[in-house]
């Protein structure tokens, strides 16, 4: 977390120049992660409206780069994931079952039968954890319903789950229905917070230890997102989690939209089990297997161990022993660590995926993400919030020039201008990630998408207000951001203006 003024560049910028190209392009040519974008495929504003998939034969029109700020929603390909699925491909085709336990020289992962060793190894630094507290298998909503099959034991006393009451709604059902599956009545069991304004829904950390306290006698578990998916309001993980423990409850945390995104430390922050996918900030393609986490102190395996009691799972074969593994004599010992929440063997086409992203993290290591990330969305606020209205710009590179804006201009004087926007995801650095959540006044929003798509934008809408906006520091760039807000802002005032002149 940390201070960013210190590092803020633009602020102690000559006000003007912030807004132009040419800034945007400065901040990039001293930006020491700027090759890593050369190793995503950034999809061309023709791809994006092309009716096929396939280009035609035959077509040779150039198209630019669109410029993608979605990768909260679903990450971007890397050109290096394509190589390892063809070696997989490879292998399986030119050994068969012997690419299970034979290693060979050009292999990129390890023989099938290792491949989740390898992919914790690359998973662990990612989230801060240890690489015995890590296992890459599965989907996030099974995970954590793996997880809760060993974490939510509820008993007499203490049986309840608190959530948050904008929980993402998978989470919801996976908690509403491992209650039931209890024979338990969500109603009573069932801790929703709700946020004090739902306009802006934000969760102050007051406000979720005060619930725990309020909850915490009858309480067996509470999960909460690491970085809340509609606001993008990032929880202070480390008090939240002392705070819990202080009351005896087990807590779990949602990373779906902090792993990759932010400098996690999972096991310092001593947090009890977490769960993420990695399709969004960690590129690995759409419905790739997730990751989760369980703290060394819970997967101990060892049955004498009085102080790190065995934590009963359910339970496969992947989850056992390796050198036991395959005598198949249907004695279960388990592996230690997260390995041992595992139950299947894993698909090699789809941890390929996983592994060849995090290869890539691995080059760029987290710190330096989130330090440029924290620069990024610090230069996509500013710009949102402080760029003068076209009205009253005069420099002509400015970001909100109207002549150049994709939609066309709009002249017209705003003599009160006003943004027609808010910025509803938390101020503080520190309480977020990449993403900015905008809420647009009512009725602009298909007119805004609607500019943002023909300017070869992608975003992501919740309607009926909002636009979630996320500079992943891997593979978007300053001026990608100042683009986006040159489209942007022009819509808004376009949009804006047209609704203004309907209304009279
Ligand atoms: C993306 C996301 C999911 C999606 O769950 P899957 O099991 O991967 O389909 C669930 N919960 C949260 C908080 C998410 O952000």
């Amino acid at each position: 977390m940390g201070d960013h003024k210190s590092a803020s560049l633009w602020r102690h910028q000559d006000d003007e120049y912030v807004y132009t190209r040419e800034y945007a392009e400065s901040l990039d040519k001293e930006d020491p992660l700027r090759q890593f974008k050369d190793q995503f495929i950034i999809p061309s504003k023709a791809d994006l409206t092309r009716k096929t998939i396939v280009v035609p034969e035959g077509d040779t029109t150039p198209s630019p780069p669109c410029i993608y700020l979605c990768g909260n929603s679903l990450g971007l390909q890397p050109k290096s994931t394509r190589k390892y699925i063809d070696r997989f491909l490879q292998t399986w085709a030119t050994k068969g079952v012997l690419g299970h336990f034979t290693p060979h020289s050009d292999e990129y992962t390890p023989q099938f039968l290792d491949v989740d060793d390898a992919a914790s190894k690359l998973m662990a630094p990612v989230v801060g954890a240890l690489v015995s507290e890590v296992a890459v298998m599965d989907t996030l909503t099974t995970n954590l319903h793996l997880l809760m099959a060993s974490f939510y034991r509820p008993t007499k006393e203490k049986y309840k789950i608190i959530l948050e009451g904008k929980a993402f709604p998978s989470d919801h059902f996976a908690v509403e229905s491992q209650i039931q599956h209890h024979n338990l009545d969500p109603k009573d069991t069932m801790i929703l917070i709700e946020p004090d304004d739902p306009s802006n829904p934000i969760f102050p950390t007051e406000k979720i230890l005060k619930t725990i306290d309020t909850h915490a006698s009858s309480t067996a578990l509470i999960l909460l997102p690491a970085i809340q998916f509609y606001t993008g309001q990032y929880f202070d993980i480390r008090e939240i989690t002392a705070h819990a423990h202080s009351k005896g409850v087990l807590i779990g945390w949602d990373c779906a939209h902090a792993v990759g995104n932010v400098d996690l430390q999972l096991h310092d922050w001593n947090v009890d089990f977490a769960a993420w996918c990695n399709y969004k900030y960690v590129n690995s393609g759409p419905g790739a297997m997730a990751g989760l986490f369980v703290h060394e102190r819970h997967g101990v395996v060892d049955m004498d161990d009085q102080e790190s009691p065995y934590r009963p799972r359910l339970s496969g074969w992947w989850g056992g022993d390796k050198g036991t593994r395959f005598l198949m004599d249907n004695k279960f010992v388990p592996r230690p660590g997260a390995a041992g929440f595992q139950i299947s063997n894993p698909s090699v086409l789809d941890i390929s995926a996983v592994i060849s992203s995090l290869e890539i993290f691995s080059k760029a290591t987290m710190p330096a993400l989130r330090r440029k990330s924290i620069e990024l969305t610090g230069f996509l606020e500013h710009l949102l919030l402080t760029t003068p209205s076209p009205s009253t710009t005069t420099t002509t590179t400015a970001v909100t020039d109207s002549s150049s804006t994709a939609a066309g201009s709009s002249s017209h004087h705003h003599p009160h201008h006003r943004r027609p926007f808010s910025i509803i995801t938390p101020s503080n650095p520190s309480e977020r990630g990449a993403q900015l959540s905008l809420r647009l006044e009512p009725g602009l929003l298909d007119g805004v998408l609607e500019r943002l798509e023909a300017g070869g934008i992608v975003i992501d809408e919740r309607k009926p207000d909002v636009v979630r906006v996320a500079s992943c520091p891997l593979y978007n760039s300053f001026s990608d951001v100042w683009e986006f807000c040159r489209v942007f802002l022009g819509a808004c005032e376009e949009v804006g203006g047209e609704r203004e002149r309907e209304k009279r």
